[in-house]
């Protein structure tokens, strides 16, 4: 029994998708340029779709599960269910109007023509909001639409805002925020969910010691107390003694998101060198 995975075939979620699974022990071993891959070391078959595809392809149990944008989860409305965020292909989904345009809210919108290649979140986005305007579909190349008289505004995915500002755009209102997201078959076998989860417990792993690094410090003894209370941890702060009788050790692990925080007030606390090393996996 393997677990069928489906993932983008070549654009910006491929490389990510194959070094999360490498992340987690799972090495494909064939190239990519064939439609699947075996693991060698993982029961688990990996298929290379378009990303557009990949929902439809959960939906029809063709794959169990996949690795998609959530941008392009919501805009298929397939009936499959989003497990667990990747973290990588951050991107946001954005209404762009002309530059020298004033947009103060969505209520810009009524009446207005809407280039995008999303009409169903925009549809919704609009109906939200209580406005009436046009939407045309086109596939790409959106960001053109307003420049020949297409469109009033386009609704588009941005990460720099480069490909606007080259168009004589400007982002007004993010509407979607967007990464990749693990998405499954909504009748999977048990003996497939026994697997799915086996994989989750390594994909939430390398997520968390992303998240985290290990930090290793010296502490004067009369300072300890002080310093061991900033320190958060897995559990408590591991404690050694110096050859240097004053002085002890502490290891600990903490979060990216505080990190420079507290590293500034073991600083002000009397902490001296100050290590900080990645971690690789973090099983808690
Ligand atoms: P495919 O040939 O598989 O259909 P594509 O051209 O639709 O590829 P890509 O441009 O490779 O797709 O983008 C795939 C996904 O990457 C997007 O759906 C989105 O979730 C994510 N993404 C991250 N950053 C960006 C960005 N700056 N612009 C567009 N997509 C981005
Ligand atoms: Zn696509």
């Amino acid at each position: 029994m393997k677990l069928k995975l489906a993932i983008q075939k070549s654009g910006r979620l491929h490389d990510d998708s194959i070094r999360l699974l490498k992340e987690c022990g799972i090495d494909i071993s064939n190239g990519v340029n064939k439609l699947k891959a075996e693991a060698t070391n993982f029961p688990i078959e990996v298929y290379f779709l378009r990303d557009d595809d990949i929902p439809q392809y959960v939906e029809d149990a063709v794959a169990d599960i996949g690795f998609v944008g959530e941008n392009v989860v919501y805009e298929k409305r397939k009936k499959v269910t989003v497990v667990e965020k990747l973290g990588f292909g951050k991107c946001r989904l954005s209404m762009a109007v002309r530059r020298g345009e004033e947009y103060m809210d969505a209520s810009f919108l009524n009446g207005k023509k809407i280039a995008t290649s999303y009409p169903v979140i925009v549809e919704n986005f609009l109906k939200e909001k209580n406005i009436t305007a046009e939407i045309h579909e086109i596939s790409g190349s959106v960001e053109i639409a307003p420049g020949i008289g297409l469109a009033d505004a386009i609704c588009d995915l941005v990460s720099s805002g480069s490909t606007l500002f080259m168009n004589g755009l400007k982002e007004a209102e993010t509407i979607l925020q967007s990464q990749a997201v693990l998405i499954r078959n909504n009748q999977l076998e048990d003996a497939k969910t026994q697997l799915l989860n086996r994989l989750l417990f390594r994909i939430q792993s390398v997520k968390k010691a992303k998240n985290n690094k290990y930090i290793l410090l010296n502490a004067p003894n009369d300072k300890l107390a002080e310093i061991i209370a900033l320190l958060p941890g897995m559990k408590s702060p591991t404690v050694l003694p110096l050859a240097d009788p004053g002085w002890s050790s502490v290891h600990s692990v903490l979060n990216e998101n505080e990190f420079w925080d507290i590293i500034e007030q073991l600083k002000a606390a009397g902490a001296q060198g100050i290590l900080v090393v990645p971690i690789e996996k973090m099983i808690v």
